[in-house]
């Protein structure tokens, strides 16, 4: 790791001490150089026109003060039935309720049931088949 040149990003670090030094840069024509560079480009920079009173910090803290001591709502509060009641018909129409079973059909009497068991065998063709059979018999 000695022997690699330093990055720039390595040399900006190396600037602001949050690099240590190591032999490299101590040993290495080319990258103290770029360093002593990146040094005397800092130094020339232009001075921070910003003026910070205390007053400004003390204007700062009290817009934080109060961001931090509102409570931020999501939703208005008109919102909030409108949007449950949605969410509770998404969730009654994704889990249907069970249906209900259909009630017991009233007991018929015997003749009805021979007569109906009759008919269905005396049809040779099944009860689906009838839309068909209607279809053959209006070409005639
Ligand atoms: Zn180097």
């Amino acid at each position: 790791m000695c022997d690699k040149h330093w990055t720039d990003d390595e040399l900006i670090a190396r600037l602001y001490d949050v690099r240590a030094e190591n032999e490299h840069l101590a040993k290495c024509a080319s990258c103290s150089q770029r360093l002593n560079a990146i040094r005397a480009r800092y130094k020339q920079r232009p001075p921070l026109q910003i003026e910070v009173t205390p007053e400004y910090l003390t204007a700062q803290r009290r817009l934080i003060r109060a961001r931090i001591g509102k409570k931020r709502r999501v939703l208005p509060r008109i919102l909030v039935p409108v949007f449950v009641t949605l969410l509770l018909a998404t969730v009654i129409i994704v889990y249907k309720p069970a249906s209900v079973a259909p009630p017991p059909k009233a007991p018929i009497s015997d003749s009805e049931f021979f007569d109906d068991v009759y008919s269905k065998i005396s049809d040779p063709l099944p009860s689906s088949a009838g839309p068909i059979r209607a279809l053959f018999e209006e070409k005639k």
